[in-house]
């Protein structure tokens, strides 16, 4: 006798509904369980035997396509795709390597509440750690609840309702963004699934700097890879942090505010590197800077332009360095051509 087949991850949901371009894996498990009168995704962490603070990624594509409608092909690209089953050694997400854990913000969602409204949906750029701004909005994306001020989380009921039962599409108080910072929120969303509905109507002004021919940190950013972006953008800040001109009094705390300085430093420090400006580093080794820049020189993963404008950093960085020891040693990188 045969035994029944038995299907393993149990029956559909009434509720049908394909991942939406440029929707975070997450964020659709959300749509989906709050549609079908799930409790939220602790509900779907729970069906899929994970426990409560756990973050879905692409290993769960499968059973949530089954429940939800969505294809696995999609799941698999809106959701973390860890490399060799571990997130140290470097994750692909919407479509892009990306080979720093911290690169991605997993359980600690932002949204752009006016987006919400209007879309229905929590785009992937939002994921980026360096995604601090919504440029359709020209708004700081919100990383708490305007209500209860506690942070937003991926367990609330549904997408525009925090945990504490306020609806985030209320509306708040909106925090102005940088034009930096809807810089790198700009470079993100050229990047993802939903640029060209998104972006349409979000052309960026162009800088005074950028009118009279001068280079900016947009030009150091324009041809990178989505990585080569964040390397860069931490490499500038990390290197800002050594700089007599730029430094910052202290460090914020806070996951989105930590990203918010970080985009500053790197753009106060890139406007000067664009330039050509030797920096007055006081340091004798800035060893964070010169890893990620090597890192991002020698990946394999690294486009040409990544690894072009990383080697010309770290050449420009060691002859202006104090640490003549660290110069000779990289006496072939200390020669190379800038930019
Ligand atoms: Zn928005
Ligand atoms: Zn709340």
């Amino acid at each position: 006798m045969i035994a029944a087949w038995v299907d393993p991850v149990g029956p559909s949901f009434p509720f049908q509904d394909e991942v939406r371009e440029g929707e975070s894996g997450q964020g659709y498990a959300l749509r989906m369980a709050h549609g079908n009168g799930l409790a939220g995704l602790a509900r779907v962490k729970q069906l899929l035997g994970k426990t409560h603070s756990a973050v879905l990624d692409a290993s769960d594509a499968v059973p949530l396509a089954k429940w939800f409608g969505g294809s696995v092909q999609l799941l698999d690209f809106s959701l973390e795709r860890l490399n060799l089953g571990r997130r140290e050694a470097g994750s692909h997400y919407a479509g892009h390597p990306l080979g720093r854990s911290y690169f991605l913000t997993r359980s600690f969602p932002r949204v752009c509440p006016d987006c919400l409204r209007e879309l229905g949906y929590c785009r992937t750029a939002w994921d980026l750690t360096l995604s601090v701004a919504c440029v359709r909005h020209r708004r700081v994306l919100l990383d708490r609840c305007p209500s209860c001020l506690h942070t937003l989380s991926w367990n609330r009921p549904g997408l525009e309702v925090c945990s504490c039962g306020y609806s985030l599409s209320m509306g708040d108080a909106p925090e102005a963004a940088t034009t930096d910072e809807l810089l790198v929120a700009h470079v993100v969303d050229q990047r993802m699934g939903d640029y060209a509905a998104f972006g349409e109507g979000c052309r960026m002004a162009e800088s005074e700097e950028e009118a009279v021919g001068m280079p900016t940190f947009d030009s150091l950013l324009r041809n990178l890879s989505l990585d080569g972006v964040m390397r860069i953008i931490y490499a500038l800040s990390t290197a800002a942090m050594y700089d007599a001109e730029v430094k910052a009094e202290k460090r914020e705390r806070g996951a989105l505010m930590k990203a918010r300085q970080t985009i500053a430093l790197a753009a106060a420090f890139g406007a000067k590197v664009a330039r050509l400006e030797a920096p007055d580093l006081q340091t004798r080794r800035p060893s964070v800077l010169i890893d990620l820049l090597s890192d991002v020189a020698s990946s394999s993963r690294a486009t040409s332009s990544d690894a072009s404008l990383a080697r010309s950093m770290l050449g420009w960085l060691l002859v202006n360095s104090p640490t003549s020891t660290l110069a000779s040693r990289h006496v072939s990188l200390s020669q190379m051509e800038l930019f």
